[in-house]
């Protein structure tokens, strides 16, 4: 019965999924205190208490019929005026509400701005590693993926590579930042020299070249680290944003574009995109969350990032002092480490027998380097140094250090 454009999806099941289920499957057997599952990005940090209050609060105050009614397709207009109004003092950016399209999470909103743009055909360029679903994104609208290798010494974008790979079919360059799976931060000075690639490009061929920023990880970042605003680089920008990981809700389905007036035939645009929300069967983005955000907002909730950033250092270091390579995060929760052998993925076997489960690169198109994800609990983290350390022994890590 299935199409053959769904059938290559179905038989290759992500890899980070077949991990939860072999978690499920250790836990069962060892107790799962014993397991330590790092391979899905699924918050462990709980949601702010600001978000059952306002749930309480709505269903109290506001009137059934409003809340959980249909609504414009874009989403309710002080919702839409609030998140604008947000961004604008903390960005010195100038949104209104018809520059604010709510959707179903950062998954739904790639979906709508891609549907909007791409022809069959059309090249999306995407830095290597990646959030392996952008590929799956991108053919669903009969768009071509293109893949810039990683830049291993830093994981900022290689812009070299950039220049390249732009072509006349070129629609679309996805970023991510803070990144999953690096946790690295585009530098400002790496978001001017892309718009300057980008509008060199566009002018050279005649085109239009969008950028998609997508990021569900803007507010984790850490020690202070800025994360540049990127519609203040390029103009031809959308933010594909999400309250997934910054309010700990993934099950909620919850986020927003930003098309701003100075992208090319920007309410065209926004017009387009809110038709393709609706054509995409998501219609509009979940009517009681899209109050929770507005009130969320107004009382300033935030998660815990303390608890993430107590994780990170915890890992790090430890991972360090094992003798493992990898460069500090500076956002999202995400390790990226240097798999002490090339086959990562062989890597990745020999730490699951100790019970680690971490993801290969490979899944994220950079062999070589495996991921941990650290949104778990810390007693997980201190739990599992001396399986990392056990690792790192048999690989000869520990030796070298000596
Ligand atoms: N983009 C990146 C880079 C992600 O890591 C994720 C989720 O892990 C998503 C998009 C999807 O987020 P959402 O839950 O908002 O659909």
């Amino acid at each position: 019965m299935i199409s053959e454009k769904m059938r290559p999806l179905a038989e290759n099941n992500s890899v980070i999924r077949v991990m939860f289920e072999e978690g499920k499957r250790l836990a069962a057997i060892y107790g799962a205190e014993n397991v330590y599952d790092f391979s899905l990005g699924n918050p462990n940090v709980p949601a702010p208490d600001e978000v059952k209050e306002s749930i309480l609060e709505i269903l109290e105050e506001e009137e059934s019929a409003f809340v959980h009614g249909y609504m414009s397709n874009a989403g309710y207009e002080d919702v839409r005026e609030t998140i604008a109004d947000s961004l604008n003092a903390r960005f010195g950016t100038s949104f209104g509400v018809n520059n604010i399209l709510m959707t179903v999470g950062a998954a739904s909103g790639l979906n709508v701005i891609l549907k909007t743009v791409l022809e069959p055909g059309d090249e999306v360029i995407v830095f290597a590693p990646y959030f392996v679903e952008y590929g799956n994104y991108v053919r669903n609208y009969d768009g071509t993926l293109v893949v810039i290798s990683p830049n291993t010494e830093d994981f900022q974008p290689n812009l070299e590579e950039l220049k390249e790979k732009i072509t006349l079919r070129t629609r679309a360059v996805i970023i991510n930042t803070p990144n999953n799976p690096t946790g690295v931060v585009y530098s400002a000075q790496t978001l001017e020299r892309l718009a300057e690639i980008l509008r060199q490009k566009k002018e050279e061929f005649g085109t239009e070249i969008l950028l998609i920023s997508d990021e569900p990880y803007r507010e984790l970042a850490y020690d202070g680290a800025e994360v540049p605003y990127v519609t203040r680089y390029y103009e031809d920008t959308v933010i594909c944003y999400s309250y997934s990981k910054s309010l700990s809700l993934p099950g909620e389905r919850i986020g927003y574009l930003v098309i701003p007036d100075e992208l090319q035939d920007s309410s065209e645009v926004f017009t387009a995109a809110t038709i393709a929300n609706r054509v995409l069967g998501s219609v509009n983005a979940p009517s009681l969350m899209q109050r929770v955000i507005k009130r969320c907002i107004e009382k300033g909730a935030h998660v815990n990032l303390a608890a993430y950033d107590r994780n990170r250092n915890r890992l790090y270091e430890g991972l360090k002092d094992w003798g493992f390579s990898c460069i500090r995060p500076e956002g999202a929760f995400y390790l990226f480490v240097k798999s002490p052998i090339p086959d990562e993925q062989e890597f990745c076997r020999q730490a699951a027998k100790y019970r680690l489960l971490l993801v290969p690169g490979t899944s994220f198109a950079c062999p070589g380097y495996v991921r941990i994800a650290y949104c778990v609990s810390y007693e997980q983290i201190e739990r599992s140094m001396p399986a990392f350390g056990k690792l790192a022994e048999e690989y000869g890590l520990t030796e070298d250090k000596a």
